[in-house]
């Protein structure tokens, strides 16, 4: 296996014989042992890519629920620049002070599950055509009825020759297998 940041090859296993716990993004308590390694060039500690990992990424998206433990509701968190605020609210601010995005634009929101980034996205950028992307169909419905939102995709084959002034992932890359490959590709439906 190769690094999932790099590239590299040089990898060292982390040996934790099940010491440790294991819990899903979705937060709940997740049975198995999972390989982890670190790479000797960037630092950065990964799980390999095996087949017992693909069998329990499948039984945590078979029932993932997004913010369980707030009924479904965006984390607020505490932030030095903004205050406290829901997450996206945050996310969307910090965007929209960088500066350097049009009244009008066309965004896609990959990752976008119940819709808290687009829901903000669209009051602070009402101009915009909204985009969502989301592998589950779960929240389909729930995304076409937030105002602005044009479209919602299950895959990037689906947007067709679409292309977007911004690409959201807002906790998305970490669930990617091969995330630089990812980036890489998106750069083609960037306008
Ligand atoms: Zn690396």
């Amino acid at each position: 296996m190769n690094c999932h940041v790099c590239g590299s090859i040089s990898l060292k296993p982390i040996m934790h014989d099940g010491q440790f716990a294991l819990v899903s993004s979705d937060i709940r308590p997740v049975t198995g042992k999972l390989a982890l390694v670190v790479c000797n060039e960037c630092g950065v500690l990964q799980k390999v890519i095996d087949p017992e990992w693909l069998t329990a990424v499948e039984q945590i998206y078979v029932s993932y629920t997004i913010n369980h433990q707030s009924g479904g509701a965006d984390p607020v968190l505490f932030n030095s620049v903004c205050g406290s605020a829901p997450r996206a609210e945050i996310l969307v601010s910090l965007l929209k002070n960088r500066g350097g995005l049009k009244s009008q634009g066309c965004m896609l929101d990959i990752g976008c599950a119940n819709g808290n980034i687009l829901q903000r996205f669209a009051q602070h950028f009402s101009e915009w055509s909204l985009h969502g992307m989301d592998r589950s169909p779960f929240w389909r419905e729930t995304i076409l009825a937030i105002p602005g939102v044009d479209a919602h995709y299950s895959s990037l084959a689906e947007t067709e020759g679409q292309r977007f002034d911004l690409i959201v992932m807002s906790h998305v890359l970490e669930h990617i297998p091969d995330p630089a490959t990812y980036l890489r590709e998106l750069r083609g439906y960037l306008t």
